[in-house]
């Protein structure tokens, strides 16, 4: 392959695609191109802790001398505008072009947006970058007030952060419940009962119709209800587009994200899709999906780079996630959309327990709050295909692990892979 593989979007899937078909052997040319300015950095901290904390650095996915190090041939400030697929060859914005034998699109999501009046206001923001998450920082060194609209994982992690950091913190979320279907309504409940308790407002099956501003900088938010709520910073937290852009005008079948087949490759073969911006049939439920996780961008890039190699092992990684808000840890382990029946362990009220979702007999996820073993122990369950009976778990963590290790000594092959 004389032009060699070239990646859009340095993000956690770009990074990843770069590093794995180094660590698997590739020697030809990587060129990793993002439209970013910046070393490839941590998402999740900005949300958590970075946008509190005047004196926090990003994190960086790598240090810089990976890069060079590796032969990775990184471009920051590299946006690419199109795809020439019969001539292999990117188009970069401003000139110039880049030829490719392989592409991998990694290119992401952005934050959904509302048009509203007063949206285009100063100080009405969302969080997707560093660049982002810097003025959010700014902006709330200089807010007392902020409104978020949204009770997602990313409106919820920034409005727990916010309170800690003092600022009065309103959520406003157009559905009765928070977390929409991500997890179950207990989660969900439990997850607003803490935030009140920390003196975050939360308004659902409300949302906002009006934003006022004074000198083109917001003021207030007018809610659905007539609530005239007093904002310096509004963060519109209401979900993610998947960067599918580039590719649909390239003629690549799009189905909500980059359509792609179980070993990462576009409805053009030598096109492969990874992360965010990537739709696919899932191994696990049957169903498609389309995920946003770190897990889901950095196995499917994995994969990726190994089928530019020539394997052709399908993906068939257990999807896990996770979210800091405020004092919990909550962690995702599985698909559970479609369960019928679920049991609990640990104490909701010790702000401490897993909920364990079935369909029949099948364990199809565990969701967990401040039990970092259950989620863990989940993950090597479900990684081995190994389904217990919702009594084993009735029975309690220690029998969990008993009968877990029972099976691993009966299938070991299956349970080590
Ligand atoms: C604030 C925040 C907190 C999060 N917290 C968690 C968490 O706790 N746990 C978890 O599992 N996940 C979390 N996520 C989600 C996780 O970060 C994403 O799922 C992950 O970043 C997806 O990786 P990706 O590489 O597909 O996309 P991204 O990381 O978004 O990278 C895509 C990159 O491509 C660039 N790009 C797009 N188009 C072009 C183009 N045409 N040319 C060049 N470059 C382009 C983009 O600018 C971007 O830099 C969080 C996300 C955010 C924003």
């Amino acid at each position: 392959m004389k032009n060699g593989v070239v990646i859009v979007g340095a993000g956690h899937a770009g990074v990843q695609a770069a590093a794995s078909l180094r660590e698997e052997g590739y020697d030809g040319p990587v060129i990793l191109a993002g439209d970013e300015n910046e070393l490839p950095y941590h998402k999740p901290p900005l949300s958590k802790t970075f946008i509190k904390d005047a004196e926090a650095k990003p994190q960086p996915l790598r240090g810089e001398a990976f890069y060079s190090g590796n032969a990775i041939d990184y471009r920051p400030g590299v946006r690419i505008d199109r795809i020439d697929v019969c001539a292999r060859r990117l188009d970069v914005s401003g000139g110039g072009t880049l030829a490719f034998d392989r592409l991998v699109l990694a290119t992401g999501s952005r934050p959904r947006l509302l048009r509203f009046e007063g949206a285009e206001l100063a100080g009405v923001v969302s969080l997707r970058s560093l660049a982002d998450a810097r003025l959010i920082r700014e902006l709330s060194a200089q807010s007392e007030d902020v409104v978020i609209l949204g009770g997602g994982f990313i409106g919820l992690e920034i409005a727990a952060t916010l309170r800690a950091a003092g600022r009065k913190v309103t959520v406003v979320e157009a559905l009765e419940r928070l977390l929409g279907r991500a997890v179950a309504p207990a989660i969900a409940a439990h997850v607003l009962q803490r935030l009140e308790a920390m003196g975050v407002r939360v308004l659902t099956g409300t949302t906002i119709v009006r934003l006022d501003g004074e000198g083109g900088r917001v003021r207030a938010a007018v809610t659905s209800d007539g609530e005239r709520l007093p904002a310096q910073m509004v963060v519109i937290g209401i979900g993610v587009v998947p960067n599918v852009e580039l590719a649909e005008a390239a003629g690549i079948a799009i189905a909500n994200g980059i359509r792609v087949d179980q070993h990462m490759r576009s409805s053009i073969p030598e096109i492969l899709a990874v992360g965010d911006a990537a739709s696919y049939r899932h191994w696990f439920t049957g169903g498609d999906v389309r995920l946003e996780s770190v897990q889901n961008a950095t196995d499917q890039a994995r994969l990726a780079a190994r089928t530019i190699l020539g394997h052709t092992e399908p993906y068939s990684a257990v999807p896990w996630f996770w979210s800091d808000i405020g004092d919990m840890k909550l962690q995702m382990v599985g698909l559970t959309q479609g369960g019928d029946s679920h049991v609990v362990l640990g104490e909701p009220a010790e702000n401490k327990f897993s909920i364990y979702h079935y369909a029949g007999d099948r364990l199809l996820g565990i969701e967990s709050v401040n039990r970092p073993a259950d989620h863990m122990l989940g993950r090597k369950m479900l990684g081995a295909g190994f389904s217990p009976t919702p009594q084993t778990v009735a029975a309690g963590a220690d029998a969990l692990k008993g009968a877990f290790a029972g099976f691993q000594t009966i299938e070991p092959a299956k349970a080590d892979a």
